[in-house]
């Protein structure tokens, strides 16, 4: 894709220059998670004017908050992608302009252009990328599971978020441990029918750095499909065959009892009540899948833009909308990876490239 000529477009606060119109940037792009960060720092590189709008106090989304799964071998987590876009952000600066803890109340067209209000001031733009991403399905929400009621029964996020900040030791007690996939995905009963994509992954990479760290634990994986493309497939698979057990049927329920000896422990309930699995665990986890975010469902009611039966927003090819000159970008378009949201940058950030050149000054 080549530059935007030079002349049409004025990188310095996006002054258009001959038709004497002021516009305030160039593109606005609205979340600051990988796939946003990736798009904004494609677009200033070209000298573009691009504006980043934030809506919480930090910037980074879902995966800055998730770690390095790394036992003895790197198990290929795609982390290491956050970290160099991190070091990249030290070393050469923001891409553009930052706006946190803004949040975008109304958008209108004017002419050729978007107007937004947003709690901190209006901005003019000729184009809005939305990168508002995901969110982890809330794990509360399964409460036959009894996530936020047994203490011992966590989320995968809970688990990913623990072994960024403080590491796995806490759960050294844990002898049996029990892995329910699909939470929150595959769901028919919940109407979500389609699968996150990186769940499998990073629960078999949890289970490794669990057993890694504590060879005694027993681990079993309740499953109904284990999707394990991409880097590093082969390891996960043997992850798979030699260090979990497998069970490919789904429990309905956790309930946690008291033992003989005055100890609780969790038991998984089926559906067939002559099902026979292990009988407790000490502690569950549940593999949450993603959800479009809060943010997602928000901006395409306000952009008026077409979504899918899950909230996502319809990508028609190469990031464009239902709306000319609104693009989406990584998981605000369905679940992806890291590695699937930063080729996704890559795709819109040329297409909005090729929109401003067809445009003109
Ligand atoms: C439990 C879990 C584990 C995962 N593990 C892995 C893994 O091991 N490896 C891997 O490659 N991927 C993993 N992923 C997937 C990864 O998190 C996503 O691919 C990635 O976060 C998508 O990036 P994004 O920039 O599209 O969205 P996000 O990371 O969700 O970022 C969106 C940003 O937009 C902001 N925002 C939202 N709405 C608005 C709004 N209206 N206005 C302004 N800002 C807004 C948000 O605050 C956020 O900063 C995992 C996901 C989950 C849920
Ligand atoms: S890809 Fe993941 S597991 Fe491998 S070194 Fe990087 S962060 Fe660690
Ligand atoms: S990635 Fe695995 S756990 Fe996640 S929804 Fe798909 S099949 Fe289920």
């Amino acid at each position: 894709m080549p530059p935007v000529e030079p002349g049409g477009w004025c990188s310095s606060r996006g002054i258009r220059e001959g038709g004497g119109m002021h516009l305030s940037h160039d593109v606005v792009v609205v979340g600051s998670g990988v796939a946003g960060l990736s798009v904004a720092r494609r677009l200033s590189d070209k000298g573009l004017s691009v504006l980043v709008i934030e809506r919480t106090g930090k910037i980074g989304g879902t995966a800055w908050s998730l770690g390095c799964k790394a036992t003895f071998e790197c198990l290929g987590c795609g982390i290491c992608r956050i970290v160099e876009q991190k070091r990249e952000l030290e070393s050469r600066g923001f891409p553009g302009e930052l706006k946190t803890n803004t949040g975008i109340a109304m958008v209108r067209r004017q002419g050729k252009d978007f107007l937004l209000e947003t709690d901190t001031g209006d901005i003019q733009t000729r184009f809005l990328v939305v990168a508002t991403g995901i969110e982890p399905y809330p794990a509360h929400n399964a409460a036959n599971f009894g996530c936020d009621i047994y203490p011992e029964v966590f989320s995968g996020y809970d688990l990913e978020k623990t072994l960024n900040e403080e590491g796995l030791d806490r759960y050294e007690s844990f002898e049996r441990v029990a892995f329910i996939q699909c939470v929150g995905s595959r769901s028919v009963k919940e109407k979500r029918g389609y699968c996150s994509q990186v769940c499998c992954r990073y629960a078999l990479r949890l289970c490794e750095n669990l057993k890694y760290r504590f060879p005694h634990m027993i681990i079993d994986m309740y499953y109904m499909d284990l999707q394990m493309l991409g880097e590093k497939k082969d390891t996960l698979a043997r992850i798979a065959r030699e260090r979990v057990n497998l069970f490919r049927h789904m429990p309905f329920r956790v309930e946690r009892e008291e033992t003989e000896d005055g100890f609780f422990s969790l038991a998984l309930r089926f559906e067939d009540p002559q099902r026979v699995t292990r009988s407790s665990y000490d502690a569950v986890v549940l593999s949450v899948g993603m959800i479009a975010s809060g943010g997602t469902l928000d901006m395409a009611r306000k952009l008026q833009l077409t979504q899918d039966r899950d909230g996502f927003i319809k990508n028609l090819g190469e990031g464009k909308t239902s709306t000319p000159g609104i693009f989406v970008t990584g998981g605000a378009w369905g679940p992806t990876d890291v590695e699937g949201s930063l080729r996704d940058a890559v795709t819109t950030a040329e297409t909005v490239l090729a929109g401003l050149k067809e445009d003109g000054p």
